[in-house]
């Protein structure tokens, strides 16, 4: 990574992983981490009495394209994990960016700030660049028990999925909002945050079962007129991926809970699961994206000439160390 600007030719899933602070509460009931960042690439599970008789089911040590460690800002996750993805959408290249993790681990902390970042990075871009014209369109949604919600709209109906022979699966009626400046970024943001709270008792536990998908379409043409040049308009999206938490899709669940398993597991993240398992291995091989909500929506920006990053949200403390250990396995696997 680093180097230039856009990293166009890189079909690698980019994978990081961030630990977050204890909070308060954690530390106060006298919990500790059970993890060590050995150095940028590599995080190792510290507790030996546990490694030693669980040896057999989990690695002791993991190694990413980059770890950020409790004391790392958004900022700089943003800037080393993610930029370089969603920055291509310029270039006309479909990105996604998600979070994955367990509830509470950081995935909306981290996405929020990758978010703002990153559509501010795409304005200075275009600013800089005089060569051609830019729209820029915004769009937001939720996937809650598979069921599609408009965020940017107040009626609460569910979306249906369309299949258009050029542009992939369509979400009918969704809306997009054409971008003015850097200030209707903002609104629309907040906009999305108040609908994602509506209609359920518990915040935490809505966002623990739905997936946020915020969109922004980057389209642009050449300023001078080249007749017969249909390279001269490009059109790409970027979505930023918030999803529902891991515990969603854990294979582990004890004798007691296997009764709910049908509202507990989540089909679009478990499907999501295996998409980038297999597009990790082999892209041309046949991935189930029409399995879920998910990713159908998110099919034409995974696989093929897109770029991917995965940012792996984790709590550090003991008495997590199962759930983070499943979501390193996840990462592993995506790589
Ligand atoms: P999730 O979306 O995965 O359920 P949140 O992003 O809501 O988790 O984070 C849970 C809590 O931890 C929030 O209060 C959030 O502000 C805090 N938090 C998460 N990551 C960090 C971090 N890296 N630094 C400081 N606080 C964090
Ligand atoms: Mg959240």
């Amino acid at each position: 990574s680093g180097g230039g600007l856009i990293r166009c030719n890189d079909e690698r899933i980019y994978v990081s992983v961030r630990l977050r602070p204890l909070n308060h509460n954690e530390i106060s009931s006298g919990d500790v981490s059970d993890w060590e960042c050995i150095n940028n690439n590599t995080i190792v599970y510290k507790n030996i009495s546990l490694v030693s008789s669980e040896r057999s089911t989990y690695p002791n040590a993991y190694t990413f394209d980059r770890i950020f460690g409790s004391e790392c800002s958004t900022r700089e996750v943003y800037e080393k994990g993610a930029k370089d993805v969603a920055i291509s959408v310029c270039c006309g290249i479909n990105a996604t960016i998600f979070a994955y993790g367990q509830t509470s681990s950081g995935k909306t902390y981290t996405m929020t700030g990758i978010t703002e970042y990153a559509i501010q990075d795409i304005y200075n871009y275009i600013q800089e660049y005089q060569e051609r014209d830019f729209i820029l369109k915004f769009s937001a949604m939720e996937i809650y028990n598979e069921s599609v919600r408009d965020l940017l709209n107040v009626d609460n109906t569910s979306l249906r999925l369309l299949d258009d022979p050029e542009r992939g699966t369509i979400v009918e009626k969704l809306t997009e909002e054409i971008l003015n400046d850097r200030d209707h970024v903002t609104r629309l943001l907040s906009v999305c945050e108040a609908q994602r709270q509506i209609g359920e008792t518990s915040i935490n536990e809505r966002s623990s079962r739905s997936h946020q998908i915020i969109r922004l379409t980057v389209e642009s043409s050449s300023r001078e007129i080249l007749a017969g040049n249909s390279a001269s308009t490009l059109s790409a999206i970027v979505n930023f991926v918030d999803l529902a938490g891991s515990e969603r899709a854990s294979q582990s669940l004890s004798a007691g809970t296997r009764l709910k398993e049908g509202s507990h597991i989540n089909r679009s993240l478990l499907t999501l699961g295996t998409v980038i398992r297999k597009l990790s291995k082999d892209r041309n091989g046949h991935i189930p994206y029409r399995d879920s909500k998910l990713t159908r929506i998110l099919q034409t920006s995974l696989g093929g000439n897109t770029r991917t990053a995965v940012i792996c949200t984790i709590i550090p403390s003991h008495s997590h160390s199962e759930q983070s250990r499943n979501t390193l396995l996840f990462a592993s696997c995506a790589k």
